[in-house]
């Protein structure tokens, strides 16, 4: 009897074996991909905290596939700053394979990378949430942001957001159209924190300041990117980007905050807009109610007064909200511009 169960105790260990052989030839996860993808690799540890990262080398043989510019840039253009001036958050709407494939390809034209890419659980090739991939080395300028602007910072190409604002992508499948409403893709909890520590080193290694910790939709009306489930409050809990506290947006604080501007009565779009044009959003606050200011009231929603609560964007409210203009005139006095 004894040496049946020993038997068969055996049995199940080399079943077990056998089954972590498999999974680990069959399902290896980020490093399989780097490698069908013929990128050459290391393991790195990234700040102080030594957040284990995959570091992407560039391919000498095929040079067009390191999207980046050579040029070693932000010490140039920000002669202040010691290095990067702010973040911008992403998200991939690829899967893992594709978006490196798409930040890798060997092309000449229509370039596109990110310093940072943060994964979300995916079944197929067995990716575990919050694995960390560096494409793009920090003294190489990213092809992220596009035509762009924040806080005066604006423009494309060479110089612009790219020349100052490092880019961090989330793999998420970004939103479908339903109903009238856009229903985004939720972030995996593991991506987030994963997300959070190495935004938490990049803040600390480049001083950057909370108001230039920043999502692609605020600072251009053409992306949604990272959205409304992007938790912006959780960030700024870890000391990352800006947000108000509920006692700093309670009735009392703000009329304290903006004493020489009290709110207007009412709903006021050119409050909103002007308050918006102050805090850091690229826009022209007389223009009002045009597509493209709409889109970033809309993007200012998702990452503010509607952060985590999508549904409560309203559908045809463009004016800005009370509660809008709270959020802004709150920001506005928080962070002033330097
Ligand atoms: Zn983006």
């Amino acid at each position: 009897m004894s040496s049946k169960i020993s038997l068969s105790i055996r049995g199940w260990m080399a079943l077990i074996i056998g089954c972590s052989l498999f999974q680990s030839s069959v399902n290896a996860g980020v490093p399989e991909i780097l490698d069908e993808l013929e990128l050459k690799w290391e393991r790195q540890s990234f700040g102080a905290s030594q957040l284990p990262i995959y570091a992407v080398h560039p391919s000498t043989e095929t040079p067009n596939r390191n999207h980046w510019d050579d040029m070693v840039v932000p010490s140039q253009t920000l002669p202040d700053s010691p290095g990067w001036k702010g973040i911008v958050n992403h998200y991939t709407v690829l899967g893992l394979t594709d978006t490196l494939r798409t930040f890798t390809a060997n092309v000449s034209d229509g370039r596109v990378s990110s310093h940072f890419v943060v994964t979300q659980r995916e079944v197929e090739g067995d990716i575990k949430a919050g694995e960390i991939i560096q494409l793009v080395p920090e003294s190489k300028r990213a092809w992220h942001a596009g035509v762009s602007g924040w806080r005066g910072i604006n423009g494309g190409g060479l110089a612009g957001i790219n020349a100052s604002f490092l880019g961090i992508e989330h793999v998420n499948a970004g939103f479908i159209q339903a109903s009238g409403r856009r229903v985004y893709s939720p972030y995996d909890a593991d991506q987030i924190l994963a997300s959070i520590a190495l935004q938490e080193e990049v803040v600390r290694k480049y001083d950057i300041a909370p108001s230039y910790v920043v999502g692609h939709d605020d600072i251009t009306e053409r992306k949604q990117d990272p959205g409304p489930l992007f938790p912006w409050e959780v960030f700024f809990k870890k000391g990352v980007g800006a947000y108000l506290s509920p006692e700093e947006l309670s009735q009392s604080m703000v009329p304290y905050w903006s004493v020489k501007e009290p709110l207007p009565q009412g709903e006021s779009v050119e409050f909103q807009l002007s308050y918006m044009a102050r805090y850091g959003y690229d826009l022209d606050p007389r223009a009002l109610l045009t597509p493209k200011n709409i889109a970033l009231i809309e993007a200012f929603r998702g990452h503010f007064s509607c952060n985590m609560r999508p549904k409560a964007i309203p559908l045809s409210q463009h004016s800005g909200t009370r509660q809008d203009m709270a959020w802004i005139s709150g920001l506005v006095a928080k962070y002033p511009r330097e």
